[in-house]
């Protein structure tokens, strides 16, 4: 039997351990949702790693507490390379229960889709993990880890925290995130960069307390209208970001984000336009982004006729590939100072930063991967941006500057995770095992 052939066998089988890991209500916030369901997704994933040869599987517990299902498999050839396979077993709450057509925790087909929260991020990667190795079976020449973490989701960082102080536990030549998807069902694709950001509140002061705008409007400082005035410097008229010392005309080389996919994907309503100069692609994967995200200033219900003393605004700076936060934050402090008006007081603080991350594209782990999808699916392998970012995937690439991380998943844009009515192409998991399976033979035989 050939090994796509192997691979479209088990798919019953990937159907039904699907719908065991789904109803499994794996929300890492034990407010919403009992830790014993994320404790049984973690010791579902043990027990079937456990089954096809990792027999060391075992949970670590990170530092937030989740508990990450680690274990290793190696193979004859102590010179072989380290492949290290990672996804997470934590989900997004189903959020607005009445917007599901499903039931969220029950794995049901509509229209030969397989619904329900996590199909795709990140259990129908798991699940193509599994499928990928059964249908290899002993034939593998890599030494294979394993890393499926319990908070990816919450973003509180446990196995990021855990990676560093754990380095050797989970060495590995070649790292396979999976957690990201295709450009379309059918049409493979790896995501080569992730936006990084840097996170500040700005506050203005210029008043001691509130003054009547009829006694003192005119000459008196407004906090408000100089914070306005800040925060419109961070865009242009055509609404591109501008951040001076930060380069927004550059092209984004990869795969482009199809105007009208995008347009739709927004939800853009009648007649308003897209922001920038750019491509879709550039603006969203190549060039800065500052979205104001809150304001503190009084709510229109309840504003009274006064002076506004004191007012602060929440921002938030995504970078591309190419541009380190700390320059990024330097020079959106450097652009907000310096547009203060009027000498009103200002204050800065940082909330949070994270690196942009781009993928190497000539390692042999990245040609073995390309050869294996298009071998696949007939079709070469594409590369995406994420506008997003995955700061466990900065952290391994700190961590084992040697290793190459490479990004794929189940997780096609129809798949609206993160969303309700979240989804599964049934075909996008047996096509990407088979993508894996390709990729693990052909990365053992490219190293001998
Ligand atoms: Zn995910």
């Amino acid at each position: 039997m050939t090994l796509r052939e192997n691979v479209s066998q088990l798919m019953p089988q990937a159907r039904q351990e699907l719908a065991e890991l789904v109803a499994l209500r794996s929300v890492a916030d034990p407010r919403q949702f009992p830790a014993t369901e994320c404790e049984q997704a973690a010791r579902w994933v043990l027990d079937k790693f456990a089954e096809i040869g990792f027999a060391d599987a075992h949970l670590e517990v990170t530092p937030d507490g989740s508990a990450a299902v680690v274990g290793s498999r190696a193979c004859s050839d102590p010179q072989a390379p380290t492949v290290l396979l990672y996804a997470h077993y934590d989900v997004q709450p189903p959020l607005d229960d009445a917007a599901w057509r499903t039931p969220p925790f029950e794995l049901t087909e509509v229209d030969g889709r397989w619904y329900g929260r996590g199909a795709a991020d990140c259990k129908g990667n798991i699940i193509m993990h599994l499928a990928a190795l059964r249908a290899l079976g002993e034939d593998v020449a890599v030494n294979l880890k394993l890393v499926v973490e319990g908070s990816e989701e919450q973003g509180t960082g446990g196995l990021e925290e855990f990676v560093p102080g754990h380095a050797d536990l989970l060495r590995a030549d070649a790292i396979i995130v999976a957690d990201t998807g295709n450009a379309a069902v059918g049409y493979p694709a790896a995501t080569v960069s992730l936006r990084g950001m840097v996170n500040v509140v700005v506050t203005v002061e210029a008043l001691r307390s509130e003054i009547h705008s009829g006694m003192f409007g005119g000459p008196a400082p407004d906090a408000l209208a100089a914070l306005v005035a800040m925060l419109a410097t961070l865009r242009d008229a055509h609404g591109n970001t501008t951040v001076t010392g930060l380069d927004s005309t550059r092209r984004w080389e990869g795969a482009p984000y199809p105007t009208e996919q995008f347009i739709s994907d927004a939800g853009l309503l009648d007649g308003v336009q897209l922001l920038g100069d750019g491509s879709v692609s550039d603006m969203l994967w190549a060039r800065p982004a500052a979205t104001i995200l809150g304001i503190d200033c009084p709510p229109v219900l309840g504003s009274s006729a006064a002076v506004v003393p004191r007012a602060a605004a929440r921002i938030n700076l995504r970078i591309p590939p190419g541009t380190t936060p700390e320059e990024a934050e330097a020079a959106l402090l450097a652009q907000l100072r310096g547009a203060a008006p009027w000498g009103v007081h200002v204050t800065i603080e940082v909330e949070a930063i994270g690196n942009p991350f781009e993928a190497s594209t000539d390692g042999p782990a990245y040609h073995a991967m390309a050869a294996a999808a298009e071998e696949a699916y007939g079709r070469p392998m594409a590369r995406l941006g994420q506008g997003g970012s995955i700061p466990l995937c900065t952290v391994f690439q700190q961590t084992y500057p040697g290793a190459e991380v490479i990004l794929i998943g189940v997780e096609e844009p129809l798949a609206l995770i993160h969303a309700p009515n979240e989804s599964v192409a049934p075909s996008e998991i047996e096509d990407m095992a088979l993508t894996e399976a390709l990729f693990l033979q052909r990365y053992a035989a490219l190293q001998r």
